[in-house]
């Protein structure tokens, strides 16, 4: 290991996620669930910045409710540090910026992006020089969505979410996204699934304990057309999402009537993401959700995993 003692900081940006398709199996002994998704990072940052210190201290600002956002070891970014810390004997510390842009308990996956960046300007600061297979065992170890977040682009993810295998997606697809000042916990979403399915009664099939993702879906990414995706967007925690915020539906069909394709609860919420036939159908879309007032915000996929900016 050599210390690169010479940078004193390294500035890294990680992106957020929309899944487009969230199969949900049933759920495994140690509380996840079996899932098939595919997920695309888009143009929603997460900026995380390193600096050298003896021990280890984090800064949040950014977006509305970043007094959420815990900033001892519960946070995820703190956690990776401290895990390549532990994993490769580094002796000293870092002092962590985090600036948020993706909206905290939004379902958009930004405490792991903040987690993969923070993997990546630490390796870069510390001058670790990790391998790619062991950052990603890494970033496993942190969370089901924190590979991802380090990789980027389209994906489906299995297993866990964790098992991941890059998805064939040509061109760029735009997206609108409706974010919520106040987030939906994952756990609670989750949990209210497991509710509605056992409302659904004892005639139903169990959940199968391992999914993939439909034929269709990877098509349409392939074919890069987005009416082609929008028929196949679907996320099995949309209900669950729904029924602790029904205001969402509203939320979806404004953003329909607008112009976008289709709209879908982003991994389980409260974000909207609404996928448009292209960038001016997308400016449409957002200037009707904002006359109605809502926060949307247009963005396009899929992007690079995290990176660090020179
Ligand atoms: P998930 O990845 O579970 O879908 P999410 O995208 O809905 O989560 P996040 O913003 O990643 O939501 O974080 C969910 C919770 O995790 C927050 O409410 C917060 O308490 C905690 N947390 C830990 N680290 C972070 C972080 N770096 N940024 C935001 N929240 C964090």
């Amino acid at each position: 290991m050599s210390i690169a003692a010479t940078t004193e900081s390294v500035h890294v940006r990680a992106p957020g996620k929309i899944n487009v398709y969230l199969g949900v199996g049933g759920r495994h002994d140690d509380g996840y669930h079996a899932l098939a998704t595919v997920f695309q990072a888009v143009s929603l940052y997460e900026d995380v910045i390193a600096r050298h210190a003896d021990d280890f201290s984090l800064t949040v600002s950014g977006v509305d409710d970043v007094d959420e956002v815990p900033l001892d070891d519960r946070n995820l970014a703190m956690r990776a540090a401290k895990l390549l810390a532990a994993a490769t004997e580094y002796p000293g510390g870092v002092a962590l910026e985090i600036r948020k842009r993706v909206p905290v308990a939004g379902g958009m996956g930004g405490g792991s992006a903040d987690a993969a960046a923070a993997l990546v300007a630490c390796d870069a600061l510390w001058g670790t020089g990790l391998s790619a297979a062991r950052m990603h065992e890494l970033a496993s170890r942190l969370g089901a969505d924190v590979p991802f977040a380090l990789h980027g682009g389209t994906a489906v993810g299995t297993g866990r979410g964790d098992q991941l295998n890059p998805a064939l997606a040509r061109g760029r697809f735009d997206w609108v996204l409706v974010t919520s000042e106040h987030g939906l916990s994952t756990p609670v979403v989750y949990g209210r699934l497991d509710l509605l399915r056992e409302e659904e009664g004892a005639l139903a099939d169990d959940p199968p304990m391992s999914l993939d993702v439909p034929i269709p879906v990877l098509q349409a990414l392939r074919s890069g057309d987005p009416a082609q995706l929008a028929d196949t967007l679907y996320n099995d925690l949309q209900a669950a999402a729904l029924s602790e915020r029904p205001d969402l539906a509203e939320t979806i069909d404004i953003g329909i009537r607008a112009g976008a394709l289709q709209g879908i609860v982003s991994g389980s919420g409260p974000t909207i993401a609404l996928l448009c036939a292209d960038p001016e159908a997308a400016q449409d879309v957002q200037t009707a959700l904002r006359r109605s007032g809502h926060e949307a915000l247009h963005v396009h996929g899929p992007v690079p995993g995290a990176r660090i900016v020179v």
